[in-house]
């Protein structure tokens, strides 16, 4: 990026931290910029005198709402584009040989129009797309700027999608942002998430949709609504996209697409010093560029149905409950088991009412299991497999000290069964394949159901 592109998205305040959007002064410096670009491209223009600027900018501002005093906000903008140095004053003689006090773009920016034309088409998108989201042509063709964006509004942004650079430094040099976190921000304003695919926590695509799991930033401890988070926050707010990247230290980093936040959960995760954790996950849904109409129905359906919504799923297992079902969860005498049973299929239904709250976020919901019912149904088995045709579990534990038991829906989600403990049963891996590929498989099933119903019953009437 040259210095003049940098010096003149940080005039335009494009990417000053904001939570409620733009303020009115940037939106007016933006449309008094965004004017003088439509003098500088329309052909032949002679360069406007102040009060022609001024009655222009002031009836724009008027009509689209940008100001209530159309013409003290003119007045005000103009000067503060000559003060900024964005624009110049200057007084030619006119063709009769009276002095007209004109203004303009100042000569470094007008020539940045001529020399860099893919960077000045950027700004001038960022500018747009940012500040006055799905812009009518009726307010680009007040500034004179409908040809110039036409059909190209948000292909000349860059970085196009695809763009790739080896190190993250270079990604800083040319766009912005800082090199330390997986979420920052570029100069054009636009957020950018930063997979990490190196890592073993790393990113997941949601298989059903293709959706990315993203999670958010801070490597250990509870993480915070603060920094990336923060900003990814109001992305949402605010549905702004972001931009995705995949890629590590080893293999370079990719501009793998643009997306738009359709939720935010809290999950319990494992930090980077291996201690649990609360973590927030961005869920990202692909988009083909940040222009609204191109963006698929089920993504519009589902950012209509999400509402910046907050799934918790950490509320389902707070603090002590926590601690409690650690290495020992499952030595705990049959009292605790059970008083912690009944809380924890609670916990699960109301995440399962959640889950079947609306159908288009469903395949999200049913990615996200309910990891009290996991532990639930896990605490139920006291380590055993729950199978009653069981012919033998070993004693062995799993590298983690766990049980070598698999948790499994009688019913699968995909045919309506619920993500409770009621519809689940812990099983050795040998009945588990044979609950998946034994020839007597549909009767295991149905006397799976009934085990399953009858131990859950157990532990809450006990
Ligand atoms: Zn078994």
């Amino acid at each position: 990026m040259s210095n003049t592109a940098r010096a003149l998205m940080k005039q335009l305040n494009l990417a000053k931290e904001r939570k409620s959007g733009p303020s009115k002064r940037d939106l007016q410096f933006s449309v008094g910029f965004l004017w003088s670009v439509g003098q500088k491209v329309k052909q032949g223009k002679v360069a406007p005198s102040r009060s022609e600027a001024s009655d222009d900018l002031s009836a724009i501002l008027d009509s689209f709402q940008i100001s209530t005093d159309g013409k003290k906000a003119a007045d005000e903008t103009i000067d503060r584009l000559l003060e900024s140095g964005v624009w110049e004053a200057s007084i030619p003689a006119d063709a009769a040989g009276d002095l007209v006090d004109v203004v303009r773009l100042a000569p470094d920016y007008s020539d940045f129009f001529d020399t860099e034309p893919q960077w000045s088409a950027s700004v001038v998108s960022a500018v747009i797309t940012r500040f006055f989201p799905g812009a009518s042509e009726g307010f680009l063709g007040k500034l004179a700027l409908e040809d110039y964006t036409r059909g190209r509004l948000y292909s000349s942004m860059l970085p196009k999608t695809g763009d790739w650079f080896f190190r993250r430094k270079g990604i800083v040099a040319e766009y912005g942002g800082n090199n330390q976190h997986g979420i920052t921000r570029f100069n054009d304003g636009y957020v950018s998430a930063i997979s990490k695919t190196s890592s073993p926590y790393a990113d997941k695509v949601i298989q059903s949709t293709g959706w990315i799991a993203y999670i958010g930033d801070g490597l250990y401890g509870d993480q915070k609504l603060v920094a990336g988070n923060r900003k990814m926050a109001e992305c949402q707010e605010q549905r702004t996209p972001v931009r995705f990247w995949r890629g590590d230290q080893n293999r370079g980093y990719r501009f793998e697409t643009w997306a738009v936040i359709v939720q935010r959960r809290r999950q319990w995760g494992i930090g980077d010093d291996d201690k649990p954790r609360k973590e927030y996950v961005w869920v990202l849904a692909p988009v083909p560029s940040p222009d609204v109409e191109s963006w698929p129905s089920p993504v519009r359906d589902a950012l209509d149905d999400d509402l910046a919504k907050f799934y918790d799923e950490t509320r389902e297992l707070e603090g002590e409950d926590v601690e409690s079902l650690g290495q020992g969860e499952l030595e705990v005498g049959l009292e605790e088991v059970t008083k912690s049973y009944a809380f924890l299929s609670s916990r699960a239904a109301e995440a399962e009412r959640v889950r079947r709250a609306s159908s288009t976020t469903r395949k999200i919901q049913d990615y996200f299991r309910s990891p009290s019912a996991r532990k639930a149904v896990m605490q139920r088995s006291g380590g055993r497999c729950e199978s009653p045709n069981c012919i033998g579990h070993s004693d062995e534990l799993a590298v983690n000290g766990e049980p070598v038991l698999e948790v499994d829906h009688v019913r699968e989600l995909a045919q309506g069964g619920k993500d409770l403990p009621v519809n689940m049963i812990a099983l050795c891996p040998n009945c588990h394949a044979l609950k998946t590929r034994g020839e007597n498989r549909d009767d295991l099933r149905q006397e799976l159901i009934c085990e399953a119903w009858k131990k859950h019953q157990e532990m809450i009437s006990w």
